[in-house]
């Protein structure tokens, strides 16, 4: 952890400027022996304009930003150097400084550092991975109030309010002749279970919806071939203008379009298998359907108004009706000769464009869209994370339980200390190397 590490921090790529960034003890005396000026004669938090030097030959003319300890990122010295843009000259740059004897940072070590140095707390940690990953101002505005430390502060509210309950009981067990502290005691621990119950409960939620927010909803369009799945594809793309442009990352292979509804990134799972499968009737792809289902948060389920179900279609409905599913029973313009109920049933018909509104406003609806709202937006973003929050539910469970048995309410200790140590490790008060490696490398590695 004390050696000093580099990375380049912006996009490899043709632009016009790109940032290597450098972080550790010997960070500004390797960037100047690479350098033209003094680097260790220049104040911190100033920027100054340079060579950078291979031997006697001048590679490229940069800003070269300082950053000494502990006001940093990473409270580490800091140096950032920016160079042009271009491949070419910002990994020669990077090559430069490896040679110097500064190691490459792993994905997120930068990060890591200001963890670990104690400058931000796990839920920050993970606000400036999901900023870098986020699509739409919505997601923007709830991941910037993370970045604040807005969840952290709600938990470590949480843990000191534990820690009064917890006070109060051993005070119990200290001066046990006092039944009426006790009485009184049982009735404050109630409602105080109930509070941080709800608060739990509101944390999960929003935790499960942030998800949605951040990434948006991934959504498989299955259906027989000419039910109209291109079609509809067309139009719920033409809807909304603002189509979201693919910015490569994990879901770039199978995300065939992107656009906004209601904030929220609707991610069109690219189900152009199916297609290429036409001829062959009979394998329409169920298996190609089962694949995009997968990946689908989502299914919406074409059918054809004026054809009976067929076997396919029976089949299609097996396999997605464990699904988030909307049927869409489309060419209502034609004689309708299917007969299907669902709760979840749009009519559309593409060639005079209806029923694609009612299938936004659908969507909506089961997502209940409209009414997520950025306000008071606490959640956590890693999948571990938001388990332990869960597990805590068990232990007020129990702890509900035992209130109701009228239980010792010192036996209630053992639940209430196991909420405030998971809560710990929620914020990273308390943390193992496995959570640490499992949250950063999901960064990118200028990060
Ligand atoms: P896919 O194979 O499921 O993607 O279906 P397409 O979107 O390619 O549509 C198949 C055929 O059905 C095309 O000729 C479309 O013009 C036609 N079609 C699509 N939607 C409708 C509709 O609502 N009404 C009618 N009458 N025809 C439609």
């Amino acid at each position: 952890m004390n050696d000093t590490i580099c990375a380049i921090s912006t996009t490899l790529g043709v632009g016009a400027i790109s940032i290597v960034r450098v972080s550790g003890k010997e960070a500004i005396e390797k960037v100047n022996n690479i350098t033209n000026i003094d680097l260790t004669k220049k104040k911190s938090h100033t920027i100054s304009y340079a060579y950078i030097k291979d031997n006697n030959e001048i590679i490229d003319e940069v800003l070269i930003s300082i950053m000494k300890a502990p006001k940093t990122f990473t409270t580490e010295d800091t140096v950032e150097i920016n160079c042009h843009g271009g491949i070419a000259t910002t990994e020669k740059v990077l090559e430069l400084l490896l040679k110097q004897g500064i190691r490459l940072a792993e994905t997120g070590e930068f990060t890591k550092r200001a963890f670990l140095n104690g400058r931000i707390d796990l839920t920050e940690a993970e606000a400036v991975n999901d900023l870098i990953n986020t699509k739409t101002d919505k997601a923007r505005k709830i991941v910037i109030n993370n970045l604040k430390g807005t969840t952290s502060n709600k938990i470590r509210k949480l843990r000191e309010r534990l820690v009064k309950i917890i006070n109060n009981i051993e005070v119990n067990i200290d001066y046990p002749e006092y039944q009426d502290i006790e009485e009184m005691t049982v009735e404050k621990i109630k409602e105080e279970i109930g509070s941080i119950e709800e608060e739990l409960e509101s944390i999960i939620t929003n935790s499960e919806n942030s998800k949605i927010i951040t990434n948006g909803i991934n959504i498989a369009i299955i259906g027989r071939p000419n039910v109209g799945k291109s079609s509809i594809l067309n139009k719920l793309i033409e809807e909304d203008k603002a189509i979201v442009t693919n910015i490569p990352g994990t879901t770039r292979d199978i995300v065939e379009a992107s656009f906004n509804l209601n904030g929220i990134t609707l991610n069109l799972i690219d189900t152009a298998g199916i297609r290429e499968t036409e001829d062959i009737v009979e394998q329409i792809g169920v298996k190609k359907s089962k694949e995009a289902l997968e990946k689908a948060d989502l299914v919406l389920l074409i059918l054809n108004n004026n054809e009976k179900l067929t076997k396919e279609d029976k089949e299609l409905l097996e396999i997605s009706k464990n699904k988030k599913r909307i049927i869409v029973v489309n060419k209502t313009d034609l004689e309708k000769k299917l007969d299907i109920k669902d709760e979840n049933i749009v009519y559309t018909n593409t060639i005079e464009e209806k029923g694609i509104e009612e299938l936004l406003d659908k969507i909506s609806e089961l997502y209940k869209l409209e009414q997520l709202e950025t306000n008071d937006f606490y959640y956590v973003s890693t999948i571990e994370q938001l388990n332990k929050i869960k597990s805590t539910r068990n232990n007020i469970k129990d702890i509900k339980a035992g209130l109701k048995e009228n239980i010792s309410i010192d036996m209630l200790e053992i639940d209430l200390r196991e909420i405030w140590q998971t809560l710990g490790e929620v914020i990273g008060e308390t943390y193992t190397e496995e959570l640490l490696d499992n949250l950063f490398k999901n960064f990118c590695v200028g990060k």
